[in-house]
């Protein structure tokens, strides 16, 4: 199953091209807000496998917003693939390097940003939403508390990121439009194996990152595990699981977005975000 927000509403996507207003197809049970489908995820699931028309109207991708537009906790981790803590000089911690992009930061599939003063740089994530919440959640449940993944862009300003004596993580990465998110929620059954998807990104056509979910240091079980066992997990939430190396900032010379530049960000069976820079 995919879910989406076009223009607004929760939609249930039936082909690339075509999708059904939720609202009007429960009799108003769940939607039109998106983040409605969190609250009941296993009612709305169920509900969502009785929709037999499966027809659905057409859309322009460009009415996709941020399909989990108001999340009440975004949880980012850092260092999460271990080619890209070598590019970035950090050992790997006991823990997941947690922080937050603020919920202001999101932004659609389809979204033009732009740069602030200093250093954007990119970021290709699996981004986690959770359906059913939980606390102390164990390996063996996590996958049951999983709604789906969206791609996500980590957009991060380096000047405010690293000039301190420590990392500025939370701030140098929600300036408006720095969590691109979308084009939709896929639902975990939709994959061979979802531990294991390409993801990669690529500016005006030139392959920037290139690696697979697989590459994690820390899998998805294991985030639900690490972050549960401090904060409850919230329907709705969404997890940044991290990068893997190819970042701006790693490179010889480094190199950063500039405006005009359009950035690609994709994820095998999910789909891609295209993001510009003015
Ligand atoms: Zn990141």
């Amino acid at each position: 199953m995919r879910i989406a927000n076009l223009g607004g509403r929760l939609v249930l996507i039936t082909s690339d091209e075509t999708a059904v207003d939720v609202a009007a197809a429960s009799d108003g049970r769940f939607g039109p807000d998106p983040m409605s489908a969190y609250g009941d995820w296993s009612g709305f699931r169920a509900w969502a496998e009785t929709v037999t028309d499966a027809s659905g109207e057409a859309f322009a991708r460009t009415d996709l917003g941020a399909p989990v537009p108001r999340p009440p906790q975004v949880f980012a981790i850092g260092v999460n693939y271990r080619e890209h803590a070598d590019e970035a000089g950090y050992p790997p911690d006991s823990l997941p390097v947690t922080f937050t992009k603020f919920p202001s930061s999101l932004t659609g599939p389809d979204a033009t940003v732009t740069l602030p003063e200093g250093n954007v740089d990119w970021e290709v994530e699996l981004v986690v939403v959770i359906g059913r919440g939980g606390h102390g959640i164990a390996r063996e449940d996590a996958w049951d508390h999983v709604a789906g993944f969206t791609v996500g862009q980590d957009l991060s300003e380096r000047v405010a990121q690293l000039e301190g004596t420590r990392p500025q993580f939370s701030l140098a990465k929600s300036h408006p439009g720095f969590s691109p998110t979308g084009p939709w929620v896929v639902t975990p059954d939709e994959f061979d194996d979802p531990a294991d998807l390409a993801i990669s990104c690529a500016i005006d056509g030139q392959t920037m990152q290139d690696s697979r979910t697989s590459r994690m240091i820390y899998d998805i079980p294991e985030l639900i595990v690490r972050l549960s066992a401090v904060a409850s997990l919230l329907p709705g939430d969404i997890i940044f699981s991290g990068t893997p190396s190819g970042i701006g900032n790693a490179r010889t010379p480094k190199r950063f977005l500039s405006p005009g530049e359009t950035l690609v960000s994709t994820i095998e069976g999910v789909g891609e975000l295209t993001t510009r820079f003015r």
